[in-house]
């Protein structure tokens, strides 16, 4: 770790994107451009997951200035479950800090499946990151609260400020994982082992269950996701959610870690912050610009949806989000005139 970083004011190195309806355009294009994506299966390993319409698709794009621009099912409610950690994650940072988040659940990819148990025993029990399952659970247990019905309050409270709605539960999805995670409550417990949850695991388990089936749409991803890309700031309702360091720490983490041990190839592809759920939702972030959600529950072996990626790749490229992407300052031809 770096001793010292946050004393170091942080500037914001963004862009504009473009005007006018180019946006709507775009979005378009890439809905249309997302449609050969015909492969992938729906998630049935949580049972309430497998009736999904594999059809279903949406994308939606949220930008910085409140403009929304929406193709497709972007209205239809599905469960958020693995992008609720991101947001889980940006408010246990905002209450512990950089530094202490950092030793307590770490930064670092597994190179492995997002409910790897196998993950923890290499790593001398450190969840490793907040993205997948072992470091949500730990994420989840250090929520505040003194109770794990307060700090599901507070879960709740705060998915839905990000949203600028109020998120609901969907029971079914809930009862259903509850019945069927006996892998969770393993890895729970095996974190308890090496002393690295302080409250009751299954509680734990418990709360992120019920974090993982709130409901939200691809219009609320983006919503979301551009509060993240605005500095903490949610630009529908302009109430501020986290800090803009909270912000910078979470998109940081979600770059390394966001689709798993397929993050390296997201961010060689598509170049943005993202984070993947297996009900089929996908949020990507363009710091300084807009949040992308999408909706298309088919998925891919790592649990990432099909159509979602082709669609993020899709915008990165036609909307010139991609953060890795530059043009030389001064152009060659003004070069050689010069
Ligand atoms: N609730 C799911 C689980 O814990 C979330 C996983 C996911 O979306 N990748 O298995």
């Amino acid at each position: 770790m770096i001793v010292g970083l946050e004393e170091i004011g942080q500037r914001a190195s963004t862009g504009v994107l473009p005007g006018g309806d180019q946006v709507d355009v775009l979005v378009g294009d890439a809905y249309r451009f997302a449609l050969r994506g015909t492969g992938g299966e729906v998630a049935d390993y949580i049972p309430a997951l497998a009736h999904a319409d594999p059809e279903l698709f949406g994308v939606a794009v949220a930008e910085v200035g409140g403009g929304l621009h929406a193709v497709g099912d972007t209205g239809v409610p599905f469960s958020i479950q693995s992008i609720s950690k991101a947001f889980v994650y940006a408010l246990v940072c905002q209450s512990l800090g950089h530094e202490q988040i950092m030793a307590r659940i770490g930064v670092n990819n597994t190179g492995l499946a997002f409910n790897s148990v196998i993950a923890i025993e290499l790593n001398d029990g450190h969840p490793m990151n907040p993205m997948v399952n072992a470091g949500a659970i730990a994420t989840t247990a250090l929520m505040p609260g003194n109770t794990a019905e307060q700090q599901w309050e507070a879960i709740q409270t705060g998915l839905s400020a990000f949203a600028g709605r109020t998120l609901a539960l969907d029971d079914d999805v809930y009862r259903s994982e509850a019945a069927t995670n006996q892998r969770n409550r393993a890895i729970a417990r095996l974190l308890e082992s090496y002393q690295r949850i302080d409250v009751d695991p299954l509680a734990a388990v418990d709360v992120y269950t019920r974090q993982c089936s709130l409901l939200v749409t691809a219009k609320d991803l983006a919503v979301m996701a551009a509060t993240l890309a605005d500095g903490g700031v949610n630009p529908v309702t302009g109430r501020r959610v986290v800090s803009a360091t909270v912000c910078r720490d979470t998109l940081a983490v979600l770059a390394t870690n966001g689709l798993y041990e397929r993050s390296g190839e997201w961010l060689f592809d598509i170049g943005l912050p993202g984070k993947s759920g297996v009900a089929g939702g996908i949020m990507a972030v363009s710091p300084g610009k807009a949040g992308i959600g999408t909706f298309a529950p088919r998925l891919d072996p790592a649990g990432n949806s099909v159509r979602g990626q082709l669609a993020a790749a899709h915008l990165s490229r036609a909307l010139g989000l991609n953060i890795f992407a530059s043009d030389a300052a001064v152009p060659e031809a003004d070069r050689e005139a010069g």
